[in-house]
Parts: structure tokens; C-alpha cells; sequence
């Protein structure tokens, strides 16, 4: 049997689980662009989109009664589990005592203590949503070094940021592929460079005109690609040299342990951002920075200066209770204590498939994070990743066999997370999975 023909075996092995989600997906047609209420929804390798029912810690269940080891956890968001108590409590409380004022509760000055405790950074503000701290901290940035470029890694993710929606294509960086709607040249203000080079990440700083460099201590949007030793002491170091700020958008390596991967690996950006997970799934982002930091943005600001930043709900009551709550009760460090135990688990167990089946594959691993990866060796950049995620057909079957095996993991990409309610059972399942697929992929392609 072919690729193709494993598709569509399994295209109608979903079809048969999943009649209401069908019915329901034709009802959205009616009047959701897509057929959804976010495109993205649409983005499953499921031959229509599954109706979401219920989600409590790591199981998701849909309208048709299947339930899903979820360790897609929507994309990041529910990295501490769905339908968390201390979440709903504290969202619900807030919500019954007013929503949002434009004004701080009793609770802010708390919670920007818990977030000055957690990352080391002793300044913070609030967003609706990671893009929008990224682009927030890009503004600022631009506003207090009073230069125009900020350099990212090719292959970068920091969301709906059109700074950085660019690509680097035969050493030049270019508008990503495809892009729709964009009217302005970015690439005249952003410099994309190859992760891990330290060479070129050094040139693109020499012409003294960078505000900032952005990235993800681990880049986790193009594949997963980690740092190699020494590389961010350098490239923090390069980037001091040069005048430019440095931030690091924790949106995803938050995962990494309780403050990050800035904390773990002992990192020094002079801003951070963190969005998705830090209000245990409720819309809210925030970002911080250093003491210097701080200070020169308060004085860009009091200069008579308008900063054109925020959106009317950043920072309202309900937000703050939810980030409360979580660095408080959710994200603590007996919780990442089993979600980092359960991510060695299940790439020990991965890896152990992939040599026992000797597939072209490897995994890779930061914190409670994980990502197979169509590729023999785990790539350095986002050039040799590339040809690992082109195999669309390969991804497109593993993904389908997942969930109709009961297991979500991201859409996008073959990356898989561990919550603290991820039972060593679900583990097991997930690699079962893995590993019956790559039976039958192996006899296939044999
Ligand atoms: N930064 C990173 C690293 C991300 O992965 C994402 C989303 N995948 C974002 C920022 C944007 O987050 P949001 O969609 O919540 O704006």
C-alpha cells in the first residue's frame, strides 16, 4: 500500500468515527469564512475538522464521544492541562466582580511581583496575545535605540508580525513565500539570519543599525531546532556590542522549565515575552524587561512621546487573575517536575521505535517539548530543516494515523507536549502508534 493509499484508508476510517463532527462541519460552512471561526482550525490533517466537546488535562473529547491524548494541548495554550479549576475559579470570580475597568485590581501588583520573581526581569506589561508583546517590544525597541532594524533567525515564528515574516532565500532575506496583503518592503527594516551561525548573525550586526534581535531561545515554529553550547552567550555578547537589544520570546520554551528557558540556560535578554500558557489558556501575554530597559522606555513614553501600543482589553481584570492563578497554583515546579519526567519518557521511548524500525528519523527534545523530525540528524537551522518538513505526504499520514488512534499532536508540525496530567498510559499509546504507523510505513516503502 502506498502513502496514498494509507491516506485514504484512514480518510474514511474518519469519516466513519466522526459523523457529527461532519454534520457540524457543514452547518459552519454557512457562515465562517473557511469554515471556521480561525482558519487554523482547518489546518488538521482530519479530512473535516473535529467539533471540540470537552477538555479536561491531557483528553480532549469530540461532539461524535472520541477522546484524543492531547498533546497538541491547542498549540501551547493548555501546556498545564484543559479545564484547570484554579483557572476557571479565578476567571469566573473576576468575571462576576467586572470583566475589564481600564483600571489595576488589588491583585496587579502581586502578579507583577510573581512575574519579576519568576523571570528575573523586574518590569512588565500585559497584551491580549504574544504577537501583539512581540510587536509591542519590536515598537519600543525602535522607540529607545532610535534604529530601524531588528534581525530574527530564518524560520521564525513570533506570530502575526509582519517585521517578521520573512525568510532568508540565497543569502538574502526575502518576504516568507507566499505572502498575502503585505505593502511594505519589511526586509528593508528586518534582517533574517541562519540560527546558529554566529558569523552571520555578527555581520548583520556590524552596520550598527539594529534595534533588536528577536528569537526563541529554541526555535520551535520551523521544526525544532536547539542552540548549539555557547551559542546564545555569544550572540548575547554580540548583540551588547553592537547597541542592540536582545528579547527572547518564551511563547513556547516556557516549557522549558518554570522560568523558561532563560532560566534554565541561565540566559540575560533584556526583554523577554511570554504569551499562550502564562494564563493557563485564557487570552493574556505579557512581556518584561530589564531595570535599564525600563527605564529608557519610561523616558521615550514621558518625553511627550505616543506610543500608538496596547488595545483596550490589555491587562483586564480577568487576564491578570488568570496569570495570578497560574504562576501561583498551575505552572509550579512540582508540576514542570512531572512534565519534564514525562517528556524524557516518551523521547526515550520514540527513540527506541525510530532506531528499532531504523527510520531516517530523529527527535528533538527541550524540556517538556518534544518534535520528530523526518530527518536522520537533528537540524541546525532552518535551511537543513526544510526538506525534513517538504515530505507533506509523510506528515499528512502520520498525523491522520494519529487521531484516528486517539492522539492529537500540532498540526503543523510533528511536535508533541507533555502536561502535568499526561499519564505514562498516554504515552505509551502515543508511541504505540508511532510505532504500528512506521510498521506499516516501513513495509510500504519497503
Ligand atoms: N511567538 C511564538 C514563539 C509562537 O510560537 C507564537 C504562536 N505559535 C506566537 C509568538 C504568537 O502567539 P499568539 O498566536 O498567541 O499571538
Amino acid at each position: 500500500m502506498s502513502l496514498a493509499n494509507l491516506i485514504a484508508r484512514e480518510t474514511q476510517r474518519f469519516l466513519e468515527t466522526h459523523p457529527k463532527s461532519a454534520a457540524q462541519a457543514k452547518a459552519l460552512d454557512a457562515h465562517w469564512l473557511f469554515g471556521a471561526p480561525f482558519h487554523w482550525m482547518k489546518d488538521w490533517a482530519a479530512p473535516v475538522v473535529i467539533i471540540a466537546e470537552d477538555g479536561e488535562g491531557a483528553v480532549l473529547t469530540d461532539i461524535d464521544d472520541n477522546t484524543y491524548d492531547d498533546f497538541c494541548l491547542g498549540d501551547t495554550p493548555g501546556m498545564f492541562g484543559h479545564g484547570r479549576p484554579e483557572i476557571a475559579r479565578a476567571v469566573a470570580e473576576q468575571a462576576r466582580r467586572g470583566a475589564t475597568f481600564m483600571l489595576p485590581t488589588q491583585e496587579s501588583a502581586e502578579v507583577g511581583a510573581l512575574l519579576a520573581e519568576r523571570f528575573g526581569l523586574p518590569f512588565w506589561q500585559t497584551t491580549l496575545s504574544a504577537s501583539d508583546a512581540n510587536r509591542a517590544l519590536i515598537r519600543w525597541a525602535r522607540a529607545v535605540t532610535g534604529k530601524s532594524v531588528i534581525v530574527v533567525f530564518d524560520g521564525c515564528y513570533h506570530g502575526m508580525v509582519e517585521d517578521c515574516l520573512v525568510e532568508l532565500r540565497h543569502g538574502r532575506t526575502r518576504p516568507d513565500a507566499g505572502l498575502i496583503g503585505q505593502v511594505f518592503d519589511m526586509t528593508r527594516t528586518t534582517r533574517a539570519v541562519s540560527f546558529n551561525d554566529i558569523g552571520a548573525l555578527e555581520a548583520a550586526l556590524a552596520q550598527g543599525d539594529v534595534a533588536a534581535v528577536l528569537a526563541e531561545p529554541a526555535m520551535t515554529n520551523c521544526g525544532m531546532i536547539l542552540p548549539e553550547p555557547n551559542f546564545w552567550k555569544r550572540a548575547q555578547a554580540l548583540a551588547t556590542k553592537a547597541g542592540a537589544l536582545l528579547i527572547l520570546d518564551e511563547t513556547h520554551t516556557l516549557s522549558t522549565g518554570p522560568g523558561g528557558a532563560t532560566k534554565t540556560w541561565g540566559l540575560a535578554p533584556d526583554a523577554l515575552v511570554i504569551g499562550k500558557a502564562i494564563a493557563g489558556g485564557f487570552p493574556a501575554a505579557v512581556w518584561g524587561v530589564s531595570a535599564e530597559l525600563g527605564e529608557k522606555i519610561t523616558a521615550a513614553k514621558t518625553s511627550g512621546g505616543r506610543s500608538g501600543i496596547g488595545t483596550t482589553l490589555a491587562g483586564n481584570a480577568m487576564g491578570i487573575a488568570a496569570i495570578g492563578a497560574t504562576l501561583r497554583e498551575v505552572a509550579t515546579a512540582e508540576a514542570y517536575d512531572v512534565m519534564l519526567a514525562g517528556a524524557e519518557a516518551l523521547v526515550a521511548k520514540l527513540r527506541a521505535v525510530i532506531a528499532k524500525r531504523a527510520l531516517p528519523w530523529c527527535v528533538v527534545h527541550v524540556g517538556a517539548r518534544a518534535e520528530i523530525v523526518f530527518a536522520p540528524e537533528p537540524p541546525r537551522n532552518a535551511a537543513e530543516m526544510r526538506p525534513a518538513l517538504a515530505q507533506g505526504e509523510l506528515n499528512h499520514a502520520l498525523h491522520l494515523y494519529l487521531i484516528n488512534r486517539g492522539v492529537l499532536i500540532a498540526p503543523f508540525h510533528m511536535m508533541m507536549l507533555v502536561c502535568p496530567a499526561t499519564t505514562t498510559q498516554q504515552i505509551d499509546r502515543l508511541v504505540a502508534a508511532v510505532d504500528s504507523f512506521a510498521e506499516e510505513f516501513a513495509r510500504e516503502s519497503a
